[in-house]
């Protein structure tokens, strides 16, 4: 009877969609949507050199421009895109549109590193590092031209797995940095054995460790184990003057934050460079 079925269709969709299950399919129906839509747009945010204020480099920093909701931050979907499986057409997006982007920047004459973020499960995933080295030789942009940021407390899941995988992208090239150094609880002895090119000592323990104890205790040591361990150190979160001026104090080589410049659609970049070398000299902010 029409009763009957009806029970049953409603035991089954019950069974089928509880709210996590449900939450997961209509958070991948959304993220599918925006990737295919191309609603994934790269910003970047410059990394600066201490001593001279030079720009060594750019990070991609991914935003989703909703049709309805307007800008969407990645703390949002990423956490959802690795739930849903879905975090490798994402860093494929990111990537492509960065490796774009670089070659543009190349052709000006402007020599940047390009930062990309890429999560554990990327790592982790068959086939992903050959895409990567594929990508950057589709787009002619050399492997040394690219770094691949990996937060540290993803990176403990299981360290033996992460020294096999990123040992191998370091020998094709690529530029490893370690992010949010501070908050994943690695010690010397782990880090020691993988390759990192640099070390981003988190936000948290870096904008007021001029008069936090605490900050500056784990910035000097974030510092110290950087240096003992040849890694290029960046202080990320530069948020005033006086964040800026603990760095030059300390000798960290590069830093980031909205005192410098916020992250920023590729198109502004050389506007941005210009007032930046304007506000260097106006302000004071490196030594001649
Ligand atoms: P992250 O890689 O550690 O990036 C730094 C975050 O701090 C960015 O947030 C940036 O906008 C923000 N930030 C920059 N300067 C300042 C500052 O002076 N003060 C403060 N309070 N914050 C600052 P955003 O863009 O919201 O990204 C958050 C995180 O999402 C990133 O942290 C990164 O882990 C992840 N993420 C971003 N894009 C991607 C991506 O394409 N793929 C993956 N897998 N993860 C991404
Ligand atoms: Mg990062
Ligand atoms: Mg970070
Ligand atoms: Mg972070």
């Amino acid at each position: 009877t029409l009763r009957t079925m009806l029970m049953k269709f409603v035991a089954q969709s019950s069974q089928r969609s509880t709210p996590e299950k449900l939450d997961k399919t209509y958070h991948a129906i959304a993220i599918q949507k925006a990737i295919h839509a191309q609603e994934l747009v790269n910003y970047y945010q410059p990394k600066v050199r201490v001593t001279d204020g030079k720009i060594a480099g750019v990070e991609t920093l991914v935003r989703w421009h909703h049709p309805v909701d307007g800008v969407i931050y990645p703390s949002q979907f990423i956490t959802a895109a690795e739930k849903c499986g879905l975090i490798d057409q994402l860093t494929r997006t990111v990537l492509v549109q960065a490796l774009e982007q670089t070659k543009i920047w190349q052709k000006l004459g402007c020599d940047l590193k390009v930062a990309v973020n890429v999560s554990m499960d990327n790592l982790t995933s068959l086939g992903f590092q050959d895409m990567v080295v594929d990508l950057a030789a589709q787009a002619n942009v050399p492997a040394s031209s690219i770094v691949l940021e990996i937060t540290e407390s993803q990176l403990m899941g299981d360290m033996r797995v992460s020294l096999e995988i990123l040992t191998r992208l370091r020998l094709k090239r690529f530029h490893l940095s370690i992010d949010d150094f501070g908050t994943g609880h690695s010690s010397l002895a782990q880090l020691r054995d993988i390759p990192f090119d640099e070390l981003k000592i988190d936000q948290g323990f870096v904008h007021r460790a001029y008069e936090d104890q605490t900050l500056r205790a784990i910035y000097d040591a974030s510092l110290a184990l950087a240096k003992q361990l040849n890694m290029q150190v960046v202080a990320e979160g530069v948020e005033n003057r006086a964040d800026w001026e603990l760095l030059r104090q300390t000798g960290c080589d590069l830093a980031q934050g909205n005192f410098i410049a916020a992250p920023m659609p590729a198109e502004q970049l050389g506007g941005w460079i210009k007032q930046w070398r304007e506000r260097i000299a106006a302000e004071s902010l490196i030594s001649h």
